[in-house]
């Protein structure tokens, strides 16, 4: 029996696979992921193949291999897995192996071999030599013969994707027990802490990695992930960053050795001026200055320079604030509001930067938290969320036959049926003719449910009437009231006073606030003792019927309705 059919032979792990860098993990006995550094010593590990003389280097060895042999080195494939040629965009790859077209599909002219003549070697293969290689390291780390994997992949890899990396993963002698979204992956690594509280929520996942930025909005509910809106760009990524970096050493440069010549013109001067640019962004992230230090950058002169994080931040700001917009916009598309984000979950690489996970906080609530390096000192490392996810996903996974992964697994995106409005109660007693509402089962939960609450009646008890109903959410703006205009004094009391107005007109204050939607059924509860307690409990089938269930904590009998949905 093959390892394939036997879940027992199975030794799993969690792969993360990106344009720019992959990972590896396994979990340990206790549930917790480790990530395995590769023999460089590397947790991030280039996704880079380079061949030197039918020579496979992989990783950051092969990345090295940008400045000198840049021709056969093979960068930002796996976007490129199970695309038509025309489709893709080779942008990323100017300063390495150049994607051709082969039989409709992608891929490279390298020299590959020891032979002269180059070869065609398909996108596939690239993918299959790659995850070979990430499986031999994490093989000879925990020395056994790893043969499955959980794999992220981005919310929008379209299934013709997902079987090319299938295939590709087979070829490498690794089963794909399942593919999980890379959002997904990032809130699981979360939640599989053990100290995390498993609550209800909305979190938003902004990944900034190296060829692209991706936002998922997802939300928990019971444990169950749905992701409701993603948002993928292009133009705001890690090369954006490096460029502004780019830029900057090369007009230093300039300024000092106008003769020797841009060497953003020369394609070996690029790709040194590339890696320390990127090498340079990474150390800014740890300290407030960094130094860039490059032996003959151009005209065989070796250019020393350093920047500050704030000179940084300033020449980033742009970019840092599109992706800022990306969030929200998120966020809008999801059609919430920024108050009903419990937590934004900063992943990849250039979340480390403290400017881009400060810009976003600073676009939500206080009640919003931001778990990155910098704004949360229990964050985990955004360039390892992905891997965590898919390591603790396949341990959880990898002793079930692969059908029933699938059927067991489909929930946790967004296949169910949901409730489009919160269900919750209202509590009315004596005089009033409105009460408040209690969201018991909120809006997004996949049905079906069952959730009990309970909730304090009115002070003075005696007969309480309960409404069960549908909420809806509202944000009630309050604007502050203008202030009366001071009489203009001197000129610069007048400008004291503009700096005044500008500030205010941000302070409007934002609330979420409840309409009820519908009434679905009323109950009323006779008697209850003076601060006494009702507990609540409703069921919602798949099909909207609902079946709740009214009592008086410690009193006896209670109310049960069924209503049809
Ligand atoms: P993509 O698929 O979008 O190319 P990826 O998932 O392969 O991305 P990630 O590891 O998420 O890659 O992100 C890589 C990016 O993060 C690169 O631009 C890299 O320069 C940047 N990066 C990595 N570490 C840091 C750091 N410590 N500080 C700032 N940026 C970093």
């Amino acid at each position: 029996m093959s390892a394939e059919n036997d879940p027992a032979q199975r030794v799993a792990i969690g792969i993360s696979f990106g344009n720019s860098y992959s990972s590896i993990a396994f979990t340990t006995g206790d549930g917790k992921a480790e990530v395995i550094a590769n023999e460089d010593g590397d947790r991030q590990i280039p996704s880079i193949l380079s061949y030197v003389e039918g020579e496979e280097l992989h990783g950051a060895q092969a990345k090295s291999q940008l400045v000198r042999n840049a021709k056969n080195t093979v960068t930002t494939f796996r976007d490129f897995l199970g695309q038509d040629f025309k489709a893709i965009d080779p942008t990323p790859c100017h300063q390495s192996a150049h994607p051709t077209q082969s039989e409709g599909t992608v891929a490279f002219k390298i020299r590959d071999t020891e032979a002269e003549e180059e070869h065609t070697v398909s996108v596939s293969e690239i993918t299959s030599r790659h995850l070979k290689r990430l499986r031999n390291s994490a093989s000879d780390y925990l020395g056994k013969s790893v043969n499955a994997a959980v794999i992220t992949v981005p919310t929008n890899f379209s299934s013709a994707q997902k079987d090319a990396l299938n295939k590709a993963a087979k070829e490498a002698g690794i089963e794909v027990l399942q593919f999980i979204s890379e959002p997904v992956a990032a809130v699981l690594a979360y939640d599989a802490r053990p100290d995390a509280k498993l609550a209800d929520k909305i979190t938003v996942v902004a990944d900034l990695g190296g060829t692209r930025s991706d936002i998922a909005v997802v939300a928990s509910r019971g444990g169950i992930y749905t992701i409701l809106a993603t948002i993928h760009d292009y133009e705001v990524s890690g090369i954006q960053l490096d460029q502004v970096l780019i830029d900057y050493f090369a007009k230093e440069f300039l300024k000092k050795n106008k003769s020797a010549g841009d060497p953003r013109e020369n394609d070996r001067s690029l790709a040194k001026l590339k890696l320390e640019s990127e090498a340079v962004k990474k150390a800014l992230s740890i300290g407030t200055t960094a130094s860039f230090s490059v032996e003959s950058l151009a005209g065989g002169i070796d250019f020393t320079a350093t920047i500050n994080r704030t000179r940084y931040d300033l020449l980033a700001s742009k970019n840092m604030a599109a992706f800022t917009r990306l969030v929200l916009h998120a966020v809008e598309k999801a059609e919430l509001d920024i108050l009903d984000i419990s937590e934004i979950i900063l992943a990849g690489g250039n979340s480390h930067t403290p400017k881009v996970a400060s810009a976003i906080a600073g676009a939500f609530p206080e009640t919003t938290v931001v778990l990155a390096p910098s704004t949360s000192p229990t964050a985990i490392n955004p360039s390892e969320l992905s891997v965590r996810g898919a390591a603790i996903q396949a341990s959880l996974i990898e002793e079930f036959d692969l059908e029933d992964i699938e059927q067991s697994t489909h929930p946790m995106v967004t296949v169910t049926p949901h409730l489009s409005n919160a269900v919750g109660v209202l509590c009315i007693s004596g005089e009033e003719s409105s009460g408040i509402f209690y969201p018991i089962v909120d809006a997004e939960t996949p049905l079906p449910v069952r959730r009990t609450a309970i909730i304090a009646t009115p002070r003075e008890g005696g007969d309480v009437l309960i409404k069960l109903a549908e909420g809806s959410r509202h944000i009630k703006v309050t604007k502050p009231e203008p202030k009366p205009k001071a009489d203009k004094g001197k000129d610069e009391d007048d400008e004291d006073d503009e700096d005044d107005d500008s500030e205010e007109e941000e302070e409007e204050l934002r609330e979420k606030t409840w309409k009820i939607a519908n009434v679905l059924s009323e109950a009323a509860i006779k008697g209850v003792k003076k601060g006494g307690k009702i507990e609540v409990q409703i069921n919602i089938a798949a099909d909207m019927n609902m079946n709740c269930i009214f009592r008086e904590v410690g009193g006896k009998g209670g109310v049960r309705g069924l209503l049809a949905g």
